[in-house]
């Protein structure tokens, strides 16, 4: 079994809804260890774009590094990505960013990803749900944070109120409505 992070982005259609069905799809891949909050990032590189939504994965699987690329390539596919201009816009993409604590250097794989320490939209994920992350070489990743701390990253809380958010809400709703007639009928009552 192997820990493996994957780091995914979208910024076409509904990039929430791309991003929450390929963290369904990874599951399938083996153990769903963890999964970060959605990040809205800036573009960087590549055409005039819109801004992405990223997220990171961390996944416990037997896969081998070659066949999770593959499923990664399958579930992007799946989303409707199309492979035009070089970091050009996409439905989503997914990157192994790290395999255990393997270096690959492969055509078609480079684990770690290469540009992922230069990413502040890579990194504020991984390192979320993963804060003691490493390089093969042992460096910690979170000594890269402070060198990609002018890039433009937003945390989006929370897309849907999850339950105790609502709760809350209606909770506080409900005393405003409260305080609202209370006041009314000593004003006017
Ligand atoms: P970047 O790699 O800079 O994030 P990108 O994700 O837009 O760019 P893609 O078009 O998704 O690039 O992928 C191009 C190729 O990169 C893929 O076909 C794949 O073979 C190769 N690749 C190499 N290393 C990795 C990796 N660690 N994860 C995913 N793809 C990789
Ligand atoms: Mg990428
Ligand atoms: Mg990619």
């Amino acid at each position: 079994m192997v820990r493996a992070a994957i780091g995914l982005g979208s910024n076409l259609g509904d990039r929430a809804q791309h991003i929450a069905t390929a963290v369904a799809a990874l599951s399938e891949l083996g153990s769903l260890h963890r999964v970060s909050s959605l990040y809205e990032t800036a573009p960087m590189g590549g055409p005039r774009q819109g801004a992405y939504l990223n997220a990171a994965a961390v996944v416990d699987t037997e896969l081998s590094a070659r066949t999770l690329l593959d499923r990664c390539r399958e579930i992007e596919r799946e989303s409707g990505r199309e492979r035009r201009d070089r970091w050009g816009p996409r439905t989503l993409d997914l990157d192994i960013l790290l395999y255990g604590n393997e270096t690959i250097e492969e055509p078609a794989l480079t684990v770690p990803h290469p540009r992922m320490t230069e990413r502040r939209f890579v990194l504020e994920p991984l390192l979320e749900v993963w804060p003691d992350a490493t390089l093969p070489s042992g460096t910690p990743l979170e000594e890269f944070r402070v060198a990609v701390s002018g890039q433009k990253v937003r945390k989006v809380e929370a897309v849907v109120p999850d339950r105790r958010t609502s709760a809350w809400l209606f909770v506080v709703v409900a005393l405003a409505a409260v305080a609202i007639w209370w006041l009314g009928d000593l004003l006017f009552g």
